[in-house]
């Protein structure tokens, strides 16, 4: 008997004959003699309805407020699939962030999971009854209802899954698995049988969305194995497990897009010590995360800076940048139709030329970059938005990642 964590995304339980068949689906596992913990998100849509409802409101809303209204998506699906579930003959019982409880810090809107009691769960599983959780909620230090920023339920997931030392996380969602990049866009893509957690860790926090960054942080620290597989298909999925267990390792993994991304330059900056201080201090204090940055030699005494930030972030940047630097410049620019794309692969650590692989290619295209940035096992570059297509299919070519 093993014990499995599974998890419904919002097109999973997007209408009532949805909530049906991930039922059934419970069922099927429970049938296979396993204990099984159900995590939900809400209904496809309906968060993004719910945010809207708080943006229309205020754009300046109380972000303890925003956390009662979107939470409450969550909430809806997982009473639906207990009602399912019973009407299957199987004993199931909804729970909410905050009777388990899911406990997380007091940053309302993007919540950190601090601990999670596995205690309830273990016993409801033991009774042979199974708990459906509301994915995305936790309660905060403040006894309030929290949220743990968009795609959370993935995070709700494996840390249940950790807390009730699960065999498995099953993540269920409207793809097969992880592929090479994001299918949607690039009808080539191939699924890919296992990665490794650090690989889907920057795969995911450079834009590939099927897992939360978060979620992926949390299985890697707790070791706990993730499955993503599509709720609509018996197809095999894709393991997500330690880098020792992957035999056949690709040069590139994957490749990410990212479209939350906005470029800032400031244009004649007097080129003295202290001035990256002096620019970059300011927003760090005003809690805006920059990302990639260059900075030009001079040849004048002054010198150009561009930093990227993201999309939501680039009004108050440019406030800052206005009201807040002391450095001298000449005048600012900002746009906001860039995107970043990333290519990612631990095979990146021993071999060279991968980067050049990606500004051929890119080059070839007669597409310009307009940043780089490295790390171990990535390239990422930021080019204009129209071009995203086009580089994706362009890269995932000339690293052999098409599929036959
Ligand atoms: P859910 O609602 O089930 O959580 P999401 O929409 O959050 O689903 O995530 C699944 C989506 O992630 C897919 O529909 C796909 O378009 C997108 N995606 C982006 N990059 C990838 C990738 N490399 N592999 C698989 N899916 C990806
Ligand atoms: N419903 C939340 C969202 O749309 C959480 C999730 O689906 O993971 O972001
Ligand atoms: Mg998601």
């Amino acid at each position: 008997m093993a014990r499995i964590v599974q998890k419904f995304g919002g097109t999973s339980v997007g209408d009532i004959a949805r909530i049906r068949n991930v039922a059934n689906r419970v069922k099927a596992e429970i049938d296979r003699g396993n204990e099984v913990a159900v995590v939900v998100s809400a209904m496809s849509g309906v968060t993004n309805q719910l945010v809207a409802y708080c943006n229309e409101l205020s754009a300046d809303h109380d972000q303890r407020e925003y956390d009662a209204v979107v939470a409450t998506g969550e909430q809806v699906t997982s009473g639906l699939l207990a009602i399912a579930l019973q009407g299957l003959g199987i004993q199931a019982r909804s729970w909410s962030g905050w009777q388990i409880p899911i406990i997380s810090d007091d940053a309302h809107g993007k919540a950190r999971i601090v601990d999670i009691k596995g205690d309830e769960i273990d016993k409801s599983m033991k009774a042979g009854h199974v708990a459906v959780i509301a994915g995305f909620q936790g309660i905060g230090p403040d006894n309030r209802v929290s949220t743990l920023g968009r795609g959370g339920s993935d995070t709700t997931a494996v840390a249940v899954a950790a807390a009730i030392k699960a065999d498995r996380c099953d993540i269920y969602t409207d793809v097969d698995g992880v592929y090479t990049t994001d299918p949607r866009i690039v009808k080539s893509a191939r699924k890919v049988d296992k990665i490794s957690y650090e690989e889907m860790l920057e795969m995911a926090s450079l834009g590939a969305k099927v897992l939360q960054t978060r979620s992926v942080e949390m299985a890697m620290k707790h070791r706990v194995r993730v499955q993503v597989l599509s709720s609509f298909s018996d197809a095999p999925g894709t393991l997500v497990c330690d880098e020792d267990e992957i035999v056949e390792k690709e040069l590139v993994t994957g490749i990410a897009y990212s479209r939350d991304e906005a470029k800032v330059t400031l244009i004649g900056v007097s080129d003295q010590p202290g001035i990256a201080a002096g620019v970059f201090g300011p927003l760090s204090a005003a809690n805006i995360n920059v990302d990639m940055i260059v900075q030009n030699t001079s040849q004048d005494g002054t010198t150009d800076i561009t930093f990227t930030t993201t999309r939501t972030d680039l009004d108050r940047a440019l406030k800052v940048v206005k009201e807040s630097i002391k450095v001298p410049y000449k005048s600012i620019g900002s746009d906001k139709s860039v995107v970043k794309v990333s290519v990612i692969g631990v095979g990146m650590r021993s071999h060279a030329g991968v980067a050049q692989t990606m500004f051929k290619a890119l080059a070839d295209k007669g597409i310009n970059i307009q940043v780089i940035s490295t790390s171990e096992i990535k390239v990422s570059v930021l080019i204009a938005e129209e071009y995203t297509e086009l580089a994706l299919r362009a890269l995932h070519t000339a690293y052999g990642l098409d599929a036959a």
